[in-house]
């Protein structure tokens, strides 16, 4: 069986903060701000393997209102969604991120991204991509007030024989 799952997320920019994008630091005047560190892009990658594997989303699990994740590491709260994935039996076969921000540029940091989340999620970096993207001046993420992340994750699990051996065709074909 595979499952896609999509995960959004968005953070002000503010002055300040760190700018953290899969947990590597990018330097900038600005950085996200947020209860966590703001790591924008771990929180959409962890929405989108919880959404995939239909195992809930990072505000249910990880609330903002719970003061035990202020500025917690958003690659530990990725950590441990993921580890709820696995436990479930999925396997990632791959991630695909988008950044959105008119500042800084993505480019020069994407093999370094890709290397961290690949690394905390024990998969190849070839199966983690990241692409940055300008908003064209247009929206909070155009005027810099803020940046987006849009990810998809492609989860696969074996199938249970018993599920296949009840499987809709042999219903079918017994039923013929
Ligand atoms: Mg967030």
């Amino acid at each position: 069986m595979i499952r896609t799952g999509l995960g959004w997320d968005l953070h002000r920019l503010v002055r300040g903060r760190r700018f953290l994008l899969g947990g590597v630091e990018i330097p900038f005047e600005k950085g996200e701000l947020g209860h966590s560190d703001g790591d924008v892009l771990a929180h959409a990658v962890t929405d989108a393997l919880l959404g995939a594997a239909a195992l809930g989303d990072i505000g249910e699990l990880y609330p903002s209102s719970d003061p035990v994740w202020k500025d917690a590491d958003s690659l530990a709260l990725l950590r441990s969604a993921f580890g709820k994935v696995l436990a479930a039996g999925w396997r990632l076969v791959n991630l695909d991120c988008v950044v959105i921000c008119e500042k800084p540029r993505i480019l020069p940091y994407r093999e370094d991204i890709r290397a961290s989340l690949a690394g905390v999620l024990g998969v190849d970096a070839g199966a983690v991509f990241v692409k940055g993207k300008t908003a064209e001046g247009l929206g909070p993420a155009g005027e810099g007030l803020a940046v987006e992340a849009l990810v998809t994750a492609l989860l696969e699990r074996p199938d249970e024989p018993s599920r296949k051996a009840a499987g809709p065709v042999r219903d079918a074909v017994r039923e013929n």
